[in-house]
């Protein structure tokens, strides 16, 4: 199994979901089309430490939920810093972070498991959603996610992510998903020139007086420098700051809802992302 999974958009009821299969794997990115938020979180906020009124984020979590045919409670939700600690997730932390803040995976950007019917969880406005999906030597799937702002792709996140996933099989394919790209993301020569130390001359653009970052094509080589093959890389290359379907941080000046990469094993009898 060395297709790379192939992302469609899918309208489901009121929301636009944008969705992938690798065997079993799932991953889903949602839109804003199809909550009930308003405002600048208008409408399918799921983030909550936004600002949205909590009660409203559980309601479009569910939403989603149910539009996925998961459990709310399925879900597993890390407290995001842009930084580089990844998690490997279990039966245990099923359901942290899904109702509350309080419990959610602390100061961490990157999930990954092996158990079917967790679903994990990152949020996005603007930062690069990676999807990364491996196989074990018994052919089971182990799927992962990282959030990687800029401060995140620059510590690492991504290639930390795929070792990670590398403790328990062979990493196969990436999927990087909606997120501000090279158009969209000018950067302080400062920050441009840390990314050229690290990732090479390439991922800085000079097209105009303001330098711009390539983050999509930093994701692609730190998955490449940890071994997932080119061919097995997909990137859309929908820019949430061009596209007025996504949540942008940058474009919405900082007063913006969160959408979300959703990424889970189906099981036998389960519907999956609708199928
Ligand atoms: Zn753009």
């Amino acid at each position: 199994m060395n297709a790379a999974p192939h992302l469609i958009t899918r309208h489901l009821g009121a929301l636009e979901l944008l969705t992938a299969e690798y065997g079993a794997a799932r991953v889903v990115f949602s839109t804003r089309a199809g909550g009930v938020s308003r405002g600048p979180y208008a409408q399918l906020n799921l983030g909550l430490s936004v600002g949205d009124d909590p009660a409203v984020v559980l309601h479009n979590r569910g939403l989603l939920c149910e539009a996925l045919a998961l459990g709310l409670d399925e879900l597993v939700i890390p407290g995001q810093v842009h930084g580089t600690r990844v998690a490997v997730i279990g039966e245990r932390e099923r359901g942290r972070g899904a109702r509350s803040r309080d419990d959610v995976i602390h100061d961490t950007d990157g999930l990954v498991t092996a158990v079917p019917r967790v679903a994990l969880v990152t949020s996005f406005a603007d930062c690069v959603p990676v999807f990364v999906v491996g196989e074990t030597a018994t052919g089971a799937l182990v799927i992962a996610l990282a959030h990687a702002g800029w401060r995140g792709m620059l510590a690492g996140v991504v290639g930390t992510l795929v070792q990670t996933v590398a403790t328990l099989g062979v990493p196969r394919a990436a999927l990087v998903g909606p997120s501000i790209g090279p158009c969209c993301f000018a950067a302080a020569d400062d920050v441009a020139d840390q990314f050229a130390q690290h990732f090479g001359a390439e991922v800085v653009l000079r097209e105009s007086d303001e330098a711009a970052v390539d983050l999509w094509r930093c994701a692609a080589i730190d998955l490449e420098r940890r071994g997932v093959a080119p061919a097995a890389i997909v990137n859309p290359r929908l820019c949430t700051s061009c596209d007025a379907r996504f949540f942008s941080h940058r474009r919405d000046r900082g007063l913006t809802g969160r959408q979300v990469a959703i990424a889970w094993l189906a099981d036998g009898d389960s519907e999956g992302s609708g199928t």
